[in-house]
């Protein structure tokens, strides 16, 4: 393979006490955050929209709010599905803690909240490289349609999902071999479905491995006779979308690592073709679908899995299966350990009796002292 030497020397365009990496639900909390505690805040995306899986992976309900029908999230995320059942887009308060929510809505509530609290918003900017001083970083290198541009920060706070501040900073990361990294997933939104015969629209308290057991049975055979390519679930519900007539839908399924753009590309275009199958065949076959229409693919890819940071403590099955409580503790959980397998089609859900909590610790890099 040929090789090119490429440096630059780049104009640094803004400073921050506190710079998150990622517009996703955990980068929209933490800039919030930072900035309502005085902090000056920017945020950088790659993307010109806010909300990561939430909004351009379709993905929802947002999960998982309560544990045994009490709640257990509070603060940002919260408030967030508060404000957005205001504006008509959440039913926050059902039973199993799963919030089915409008993506559309989302777009627009994210950003106004982070302006309203002073953060520095930097969309279509890509997260490229990290600037070291031994221990701590010193920036972090973006691009965008100025070319390549420099921020320096304080602090900085990697929520891109693949850990790419991490991994570009140098720090340890852990990353599952192929055969036991958890699948991809495109997302769909049909409309135009009769979802009042349907039914099943709202996850159970606990979740289930598919909302449409008959459904699934159809679908399952039609795979055994080679008419569709292989599902999970399938999710069929009010998700990322609460309108009655929609549901957003996620059953398609490829394993592979989302860091190599050419798997990437290959799941991109493979799965929103298995999206189009799975729309037809409920057209054709399931009565309720028979005026259905593609409202829309995810605009990205759903991935699950890629790198993790090596903490500086790193939480195991047994801290969640058996909660304890970490003198650091800053938040609690309660979604099952929900692995999608691999290979084939199957999910391992492992129930939780109770919340977990994670320790503070867990968010810290291990050799950077100023990135999370
Ligand atoms: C198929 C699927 C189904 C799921 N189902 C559910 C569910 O039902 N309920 C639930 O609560 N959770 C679900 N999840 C999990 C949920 O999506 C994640 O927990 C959540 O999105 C994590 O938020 P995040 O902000 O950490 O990451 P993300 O949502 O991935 O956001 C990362 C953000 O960083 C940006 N970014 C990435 N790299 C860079 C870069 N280099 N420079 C600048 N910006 C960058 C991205 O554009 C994005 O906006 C599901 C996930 C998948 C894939």
């Amino acid at each position: 393979m040929e090789h090119i030497e490429f440096a630059q020397t780049v104009p640094v365009v803004a400073e921050a006490d506190v710079l998150v990496c990622g517009g996703g639900p955990t980068g929209i909390a933490a800039a919030l955050a930072a900035a309502r505690l005085g902090c000056r805040t920017a945020l950088v995306e790659r993307y010109g929209t806010l909300g990561g899986m939430a909004t351009v992976g379709l993905v929802g309900p947002l999960s998982n709010y309560n544990a045994n029908g009490v709640r257990i999230l509070g603060g940002i995320p919260e408030e967030f599905i508060d404000d957005l059942e205001e504006l008509g887009g959440a039913i926050p308060h059902l039973p199993g803690g799963y919030v089915p929510f409008e993506a559309e809505m989302l777009k627009i509530l994210a950003p106004r909240k982070l302006k309203t609290a002073g953060v520095q918003l930097m969309l279509h900017s890509t997260v490229v490289d990290a600037v070291r001083d031994q221990a701590r970083l010193t920036h972090v290198v973006i691009s965008n349609k100025a070319g390549f541009r420099g921020v320096r920060a304080r602090v900085v706070i990697d929520c891109t999902g693949d850990a790419d501040v991490a991994f570009r900073a140098g720090a340890p990361y852990e990353q599952s071999p192929i055969d036991r990294m958890q699948p991809m997933t495109m997302m769909f939104v049909l409309g135009n479905v009769d979802t009042e015969s349907l039914g099943g629209l709202l996850m159970k308290p606990g979740g289930t491995p598919t909302t449409h057991p008959a459904i699934r049975e159809r679908l399952a055979a039609a795979v055994e006779r080679g008419e569709l390519p292989p599902f999970g679930g399938p999710w069929i519900q009010w998700g990322s979308t609460m309108r009655p007539g929609y549901v957003s839908i996620n059953m398609t399924r490829m394993r592979g690592d989302a860091t190599d753009p050419d798997t990437l590309t290959e799941a991109e275009l493979r799965l929103r073709e298995d999206a189009w199958q799975f729309f037809s065949f409920l057209r054709r076959e399931i009565p309720e679908f028979s005026k259905a229409v593609l409202v829309n693919t995810g605009f990205q890819v759903g991935i699950r899995e890629t790198r993790r940071i090596v903490g500086e403590y790193q939480l195991t099955k047994e801290d969640v299966l058996n909660p304890k409580d970490f003198p650091d503790t800053i938040c609690l959980g309660s979604h099952p350990i929900d692995v999608h397998h691999s290979e084939g089609t199957g999910q391992s859900l492992m129930w939780l009796k109770r919340p977990y909590r994670i320790p503070y610790r867990c968010l810290l890099p291990k050799g950077i002292s100023n990135l999370l």
